[in-house]
């Protein structure tokens, strides 16, 4: 389910204009993937800049979107080169982000990092409770497994997501585990808890999810796939789990964390959580347990402050 952004204004508009060529980013978020042009401008459908250039704008300022995109005319003027933040020196396709999640240490670190402190937080969590009695929740994409090959392949061709080669990627099973998964889900069976992967992946790539999960050894006793193509949201799920109504295949358990990579991998959160107080986060690091995505992801429609 997607939420409508609201209007841009038209201060946004113009610092759109000002911003210079990037590569093309690709990325997808609940299996919607979104694509940039050569100057980074948002090229889907409901980007609140598109429409306002389809609807209220006047043509001057299409037309100097277009200028203020285009490479400069004339010989190349030597200057002091300046690092400039979140670009690559290479004119590559591969986005920033994409760069980071693929190919740095504070990626590793970070994943390491949190997963032992959710191991930590889950030993206080289930002390004394009843093995058997209680589970803990997990989203499968940049949670557990790692698809940023799928990213860097699709961003290398300059191609859009399709679902038929997403569905190829998963049906491939060559997912890795990202780091630190593993070892949380493996201790999570040693204290006595189960192991739930709630994802948005289609329900028809389940089995080759579940494939995919047992063969990088992330210790799993449910996988529960999106059955519902119009809702992404995964509350319904999660309330089946403690439930141990369908489609969880499990008795009803109490569930005493959640991990993910996007805020709707936890009950009831949205985007309008980040301009809440930071009370309103004191679960994160206890209860909740998030992962970085600079890739993609439900803040992608959020409008800049
Ligand atoms: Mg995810």
């Amino acid at each position: 389910m997607r939420r409508r952004q609201e209007p841009a204004r038209p201060s946004q508009f113009l610092r759109a204009l000002a911003r210079g060529p990037i590569a093309r980013p690709v990325v997808h978020e609940s299996g919607q993937w979104r694509t940039y042009d050569s100057c980074g401008a948002d090229t889907n459908s409901d980007n609140p800049i598109l429409m306002m250039r389809s609807s209220s704008f006047p043509a001057v300022f299409v037309v100097a979107s277009a200028l203020a995109c285009a490479p400069a005319a004339g010989p190349a003027v030597t200057t002091t080169s300046t690092p400039v933040m979140g670009r690559t020196a290479s004119a590559d396709t591969i986005p920033a982000s994409v760069r980071w999640y693929r190919a740095s240490a504070e990626q590793r670190a970070i994943y390491l990092q949190t997963y032992r402190l959710a191991t930590a937080a889950l030993e206080r969590r289930a002390a004394g409770l009843a093995s058997g009695s209680w589970a803990v929740i997990l989203d499968a994409d940049e949670t557990v497994l790692d698809n940023s090959p799928y990213q860097q392949d699709v961003s290398r061709r300059r191609a859009v997501f399709d679902s038929a080669t997403w569905n190829a990627w998963v049906r491939r099973g060559a997912a890795r585990a990202l780091p630190g998964a593993p070892e949380f889900t493996r201790r999570a069976h040693e204290l006595g808890g189960r192991v739930v992967i709630v994802t948005n992946r289609d329900d028809a790539l389940c089995e080759a999810t579940r494939a995919n999960l047992q063969r990088v050894a992330i210790a799993v006793d449910a996988v529960l796939c999106k059955t519902d193509p119009s809702n992404s949201y995964k509350d319904v799920r999660f309330e089946a789990v403690a439930a141990g109504t369908p489609p969880s295949t499990l008795p009803p358990l109490r569930v005493v964390m959640w991990v993910g990579d996007n805020i709707q991998d936890f009950p009831r959160l949205r985007q309008d959580i980040r301009t809440a107080s930071d009370s309103a986060f004191a679960e994160f690091g206890d209860r909740f347990i998030v992962l970085p995505n600079p890739m993609y992801g439900s803040w992608e429609r959020n409008v800049l402050p």
